[in-house]
């Protein structure tokens, strides 16, 4: 048996309950796990500071001396703060606590060696460390300490007594057992050049660097190799892919698509539009499967580019299919689709759940004899005995929502794969968008259509709101429409939150003279789509809304959109609402609207977003700001971020360099099965049956 699938049960201080917990807690059983399980900081205890060193901007430090006595300060009836004077020789700082004396009397006698561990800071002209972490000098073996790491725990674990430093001691004694150097996974062609340590090195020393240095050059070889073996499984699996399935051959454009683009269209292309065109052609015409990812700001003209994609199909012979998130939004998409095809004799068919009954036998009936060419749907169309006749194209809008799962399930709706357009606007981030959508190819729209003035964005606070009102009022006498957006609707949550029932309630009494819509997201889909209708005929002049109209809705007469509350909205979804304004030729405004008291966080999350419209540097800033777990769109589309180590935000340069180095060994070894390779295949096996969140990205 290999010694790393030990159980961690035998480790000194373990034992079966403490073994339970940490399985339970934290899935570490082996010793493998316990050894991959690697610290989230380390704090730099490789020195210790005398007290006259100490200045208010440090950040934690250590220092080594005795209480010389203590001192207690009532602070309530029940409350005490107490209080002790520690010398080093060099000066006096305080210890000071705000509960737990008895403890603290008992432990951390008067007059013995102490080495205490906290943040300094000045009160009252003196040097103090609230809550200090404390421990007795002797029990420090100070030639040994460098960069203390520090663990995940939870509150179970905590409970049983494995706190941060348990697991640091247990780490330690393993380590200590594993004599021979751990097995190298990464060939020396590859970590010569890049300067990376052995892996041996690098795991003993990610658990306890002696320096910073160390603790970077560990770091940085096992962030590689995760992102490494992330896209050689990505790279290999979409080589394999291109070499299984055969795709469609589309060779013409023909009479469908000419008489469109001569008769139906109203204006010219973009650049952008063209040269995404030109990819997409190509590649239907490559008898390869196309995958590709269309990323196009809100409005930038993807619809359109799906439209003329789903045409080449048809004059091929096949039929296409566009998939939406929404109903309300494949609604929208059946119509302006069917408008657009006026005239050309297509049949255009809409399929959602609300689809029902006699209308939906003759959708299924015509899809299965091959009369309904272009489908538009929802979700359903995945779930639903949905089938085609000859599906040469499947769009899909919005890619968020759709995971690879889901793409694969396409697949098996004609005998082959058919070409795969998945469009996206929230733009993702390039080093994101090679893990999340590594099988991918990508296109940008990154033009928008000419004569669209850019969005202009302004922060208000809220007590500034009768002036914004007055504002609203001056633009719908100019005959425009406004959103305004709440975060909430009443009950969903406890704070205070101005609800969108109360806030209707008072738009109504602030603009008795103008109609009002009011849509949110617990509303029957019939009757929000009613709702909505009434603001796109512009028979309300004011849509209140949750978030609902995040995705879709057409409008371009509005040209103001307000958020309230916009502290409560991701970088990315402000970005999305934002969208909804700026469709037609007059200027548009978005109006975020705080109140005073701002995180940092917040504060520039606002500021980027009064400056710039570039969805691309918004999504680059949200990536920095949450990390990309919290990016809207990775955990509904089901990829797990199951990464250990590195971190898609802060490491781009190693995934663009892992990008690199995996693609090199895919180009020199496409069917993997040169010896030259074999320890980067066979690794990649043993991962793939360890790593099951692995499966998910590929
Ligand atoms: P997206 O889906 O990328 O958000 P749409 O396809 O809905 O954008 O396009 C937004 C609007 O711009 C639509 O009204 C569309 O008809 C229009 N549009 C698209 N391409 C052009 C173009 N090249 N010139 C002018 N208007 C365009
Ligand atoms: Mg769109």
């Amino acid at each position: 048996m290999d010694i790393l699938s030990q159980d961690i049960m035998y480790l000194p201080g373990v034992g079966p309950q403490r073994k339970e917990i940490l399985s339970k807690e934290l899935g570490i059983s082996t010793w493998r796990d316990l050894i991959e399980n690697f610290p989230y900081k380390y704090v730099d205890r490789s020195r210790i500071y005398t007290i006259r060193e100490l200045s208010a901007d440090m950040p934690f430090v250590q220092i080594k001396g005795k209480v010389l006595s203590y001192e207690e300060f009532e602070m309530s009836a029940r409350k005490k703060r107490v209080v002790g004077h520690f010398s080093d020789g060099t000066g006096v700082a305080d210890l000071v606590w705000f509960s737990g004396a008895q403890y603290i009397y008992k432990n951390y006698k008067v007059g013995q060696e102490f080495v205490v561990f906290g943040r300094p800071t000045v009160y009252q002209g003196r040097f103090q460390f609230a809550h200090p972490e404390m421990e007795r000098a002797s029990d420090l073996q100070l030639s040994e300490m460098g960069m203390q790491p520090y663990y995940t725990t939870t509150e179970r674990m905590k409970k049983m007594g494995i706190t941060s430093r348990v697991i640091e001691k247990t780490v330690k004694n393993m380590l200590l057992k594993l004599k021979d150097p751990l097995p190298e996974t990464l060939p020396t062609f590859i970590t010569k050049p890049l300067h990376l340590v052995s892996r041996d090195e690098a795991l003993r020393c990610v658990h306890y660097p002696k320096t910073p240095q160390q603790m970077k050059a560990a770091r940085d070889r096992l962030k590689f190799e995760e992102l490494f073996y992330v896209q050689l499984n990505i790279l290999r699996y979409a080589s394999d892919h291109r070499r299984k399935y055969r795709g469609y051959v589309f060779q013409h454009v023909g009479k469908l698509f000419n008489d469109f683009y001569s008769q139906n269209l109203t204006f010219s292309l973009t650049g952008a539009q063209k040269r995404v065109m030109h990819e997409i052609r190509d590649d239907m015409r490559s008898g390869r499967q196309m995958n590709r990812l269309l990323q196009g700001d809100v409005g930038s003209g993807k619809t359109l580019v799906a439209l003329m994609t789903m045409l080449i199909a048809l004059d091929n012979g096949f039929q296409a299919c566009i998939m939406a998130p929404t109903e309300i939004l494949a609604e929208q998409h059946f119509t302006t689709i069917t408008e657009f095809l006026r005239g050309l004799g297509i049949r255009v068919e809409l399929l959602t759940g609300i689809v029902k009954g006699k209308k939906r036998r003759e959708v299924l009936e015509g899809l299965i004899s091959g009369e309904v060419q272009i489908l538009v749907g929802t979700h359903a169309v995945l779930e639903d005995p949905v089938k085609f006749q000859r599906l040469g194209v499947a769009v899909i809008d919005e890619q968020h929502r759709f995971g690879v799962e889901q793409r694969s399930r396409l697949w098996a709706k004609s005998e082959n794969p058919p070409h795969i357009l998945v469009m996206t606007a929230t733009p993702i981030p390039r080093t994101l968008a090679m893990t999340i959508y590594g099988d991918l190819d990508v296109s940008v729209i990154d033009e928008l259509p000419p004569g669209r003035k850019p969005i202009q964005t302004i922060h208000k606070y809220d007590k500034q709101l009768t002036s914004l009102y007055n504002g609203i009022r001056k633009q719908i006498n100019l005959g425009r429409q406004v959103y305004i957006v709440f975060p909430l609707i009443s009950e969903s949550e406890k704070m205070d939150l101005k609800n969108l029932e109360e806030g209707y309630a008072s738009l109504c009494q602030i603009f008795p003279e103008f109609k009002i819509s009011k849509v949110h997201g617990k509303m029957k889909s019939a009757e929000k789509d009613a709702e909505m209708q009434k603001f796109v005929s512009g028979e309300t002049q004011i849509l209140v809304a949750t978030t609902v109209i995040e995705v879709g809705v057409n409008v371009p007469n509005a040209s103001v959109m307000v958020i309230l509350d916009a502290q409560r909205f991701g970088l990315s979804q402000l970005h999305q609402l934002r969208g909804r304004v700026g469709r037609g030729a007059e200027q548009s405004y978005c109006i975020l609207v705080t109140g005073y008291e701002l995180s940092a966080v917040t504060r520039k999350r606002i500021d980027i977003m009064c400056d710039t419209n570039d969805g691309f540097r918004i999504a680059e800033a949200d990536l920095k700001l949450r990390g990309p777990g919290d990016l809207e769109g990775t955990q509904q589309s089901g990829i797990a971020f199951d990464l250990k180590i590195a971190d898609i935000a802060r490491d781009g340069q190693f995934v663009a360099l892992a990008r690199q180095e995996a693609q090199k060994i895919i180009d020199a070894d496409p069917t993997c099965t040169s010896k030259e390779y074999a320890m980067l295949w066979r690794r990649l096996r043993e991962l793939r049956d360890t790593n099951i969140n692995w499966a998910a990205i590929s």
